[in-house]
């Protein structure tokens, strides 16, 4: 049956042997008395929490939903109890400012905890998920009012927050919001709008919700540079009821315990955060937040796919399978065609956990590196590798989610195994937090063409170096790069005569980046596994094995990435529609 075990053993891998995160630690004052084994308690203790407590609501919440009646809404049985317990355990302020309560622990341990919860129930993960984002908005653009009434019960779990942006004529393109804010004589604002789409808009998990708005002001220009950002809690600080409805929950494929409300503001009231008409600013320190949160979501759901994937291929007995021993029927695990899909899985789930957290490490540096230029370039770095970890890991969450069906045959597509309840969850991280094909749209226009290629140019140049040299697959890492490279530097040529072609090859060109970072980071974790492996660790021996995989069937992917993004040179058939005669 379905299980959550947390991948700890490989967690500690990349944290402490591939990207050696304790000494960075070391050099920043922030995290300068956080030790290799005070990290390790951290993670064993939310391991804990995610297998012990979150995991046992997670099919039954699936299958319970949430209920709406009259305005309120009410979790599934036992979300409740594990938010309470999620707070007492203090992890809601992990990744804090100590300053504002929180404990002050690096992003990279944050989203080690966000890894193990979305894979234990994503649905219930939503909630909390939440938070962290608001915090960094407030605290970055909040007035020192709204710091002081609002940051500490965020911080310390109190209250949960909303991110409300969408409308119903209102998506991926947000200049179309419609919802309005008046000022009022005392600084306030009056809010109106219905917004839709709002993660746990209403629940019973907290007393008060925070809820994050986008709105415009009365003389605001039309489009992305008039919109502004309001805070309007559920509860008002007199603790009367704020004007904020929730007029329904929707009925949706998957994350069923995560209440997705539809929200009316009819007068209510709400503070400016940040300047006007620069709401869009403010929100993104949520956003950024939001999306590398999502991002974890797309590797729990692969990281636990292929693990249940393997511990069932491992008892299914089915036929004979070519160059296995003892007698027919063999585990499947020994046929070469399910080997294929498991062995992709792990080259693709270990990868993304180095590339998420080393995301999260290059957050940790951007934040509190004590070299402003360090600081600068990290900063940077982060802001180029968002899109390209929310799209390609959450692209490949659902993709292996789907193939750990497989594995299962009929059995997967029936309930009861729990994988199919894990395609249908993994599905959404595709879509919110700006559709992929709005990041792949990112990362290419707005990120990398914005300056000619360099700061991708610089980053492919760090991706390049981070092999060592004695490294067995160092040569294939340094191709895939420089394939990349070529790739991006005619593209940026062609795109001269042809605006439209960044947009027609984006995709592509995500993708393509997500697999050069793949085959970089198996190239590294060679070079870390080779020795113990050669004195007989199998968990090394493990590692170079997926190494060798990596370079040998799934790198020929980038090929075909390139291939492709070669190909959108073709002009792209418009899509005509045609009455039925
Ligand atoms: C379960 C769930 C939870 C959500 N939670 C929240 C939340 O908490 N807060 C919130 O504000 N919103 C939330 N959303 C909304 C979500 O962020 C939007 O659904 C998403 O941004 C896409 O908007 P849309 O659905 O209107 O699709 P559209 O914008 O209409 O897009 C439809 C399709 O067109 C494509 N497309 C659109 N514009 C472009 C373009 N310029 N270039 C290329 N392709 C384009 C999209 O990629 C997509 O494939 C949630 C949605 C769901 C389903």
């Amino acid at each position: 049956m379905w299980q959550y075990d947390a991948p700890l053993r490989d967690m500690r891998y990349v944290i402490e042997d591939l990207l050696g995160l304790p000494a960075q630690w070391a050099a920043m004052p922030r995290f300068a008395e956080l030790d290799a084994d005070t990290a390790r308690q951290v993670l064993d203790e939310a391991a804990r929490f995610a297998t012990e407590v979150l995991a046992p609501t997670n099919a039954a919440g699936d299958t319970e939903g949430c209920t709406w009646r009259d305005g309120e809404v009410r979790t599934p049985r036992g979300y409740r109890e594990a938010y309470r317990a999620f707070v007492d355990g203090g992890w809601p302020a992990l990744a804090c400012d100590p300053e504002v309560g929180g404990q002050g622990l690096p992003a990279v341990l944050n989203a080690a905890l966000y890894e193990m919860l979305a894979a234990a129930n994503h649905a219930w993960s939503m909630y909390s998920g939440l938070l962290h984002g608001a915090y960094e908005c407030l605290h970055r653009h909040g007035s020192p009012e709204l710091k002081e009434r609002y940051l500490g019960p965020i911080v310390r779990g109190e209250w949960l927050s909303t991110m409300c942006l969408t409308e119903a004529h209102s998506g991926s393109d947000l200049g179309l919001l419609k919802t309005r804010a008046e000022p009022q004589a005392d600084g306030s604002y009056r809010l109106r709008g219905t917004k839709i789409f709002i993660s746990g808009g209403d629940h019973d998990l907290t007393d008060n919700l925070v809820h994050l708005v986008l709105a415009r002001l009365p003389d605001a220009p039309a489009g992305t540079k008039g919109l502004s950002l309001f805070l309007a809690p559920k509860i008002l600080p007199d603790g009367t009821r704020n004007a904020v409805r929730c007029d329904g929950i929707e009925k949706k494929m998957g994350i069923k315990g995560s209440a997705t409300c539809v929200m009316g503001f009819d007068g209510a009231t709400g503070w400016r955060v940040g300047e006007p008409n620069r709401g869009l600013a403010a929100m993104f320190a949520m956003m950024n937040s939001a999306r590398v949160q999502v991002a974890l979501q797309g590797l729990a759901h692969a990281d636990n796919a292929h693990r249940n994937a393997l511990r069932y291929a491992c008892e299914r007995l089915q036929s004979l399978a070519p160059g296995a021993e003892g007698a027919a029927p063999h585990a499947i695990v020994h046929h070469p065609a399910m080997r294929r899909i498991l062995m992709r899985q792990r080259v693709l789930v270990e990868a993304g956990r180095v590339m998420a957290y080393e995301a999260a490490a290059l957050i940790d540096r951007a934040d509190h590196a004590t070299d402003a230029d360090d600081r600068r370039l990290a900063h940077e770095r982060a802001a180029l590798l968002t899109p390209v970890l929310k799209a390609f890991l959450t692209d490949n969450g659902f993709a292996l989610a789907s193939e750990a069906l497989q594995v299962f045959g009929g059995h997967g597509y029936v309930h009861e195994w729990g994988v199919e309840q894990c395609v249908r969850d993994s599905r959404i991280a595709m879509i919110y937090e700006g559709t992929n094909e709005i990041q792949a749209i990112d990362l290419l226009v707005r990120k990398v063409m914005a300056d000619g290629g360099a700061a991708f140019d610089a980053l492919l140049d760090a991706v390049e170096a981070s092999v060592p040299a004695p490294a067995r697959h160092r040569a294939a890492a340094a191709d895939a790069v420089s394939r990349l490279r070529r790739a991006t530097r005619a593209l940026l040529d062609a795109a001269r005569g042809d605006p439209e072609l960044p947009y027609r090859v984006a995709g592509e060109f995500l993708r393509a980046t997500g697999l050069v970072l793949v085959v970089q980071a198996w190239a590294r974790a060679e070079a870390v596994s080779a020795a113990p492996a050669a004195a007989g660790d199998a968990f090394h021996l493990a590692k170079c094995e997926a190494a060798r995989h990596c370079m040998d069937y799934v790198r020929p992917e980038l090929g075909l990435a390139l291939a492709m993004l070669d190909a959108g040179r073709a002009p792209l058939a418009p899509v005509r529609s045609f009455e039925p005669a």
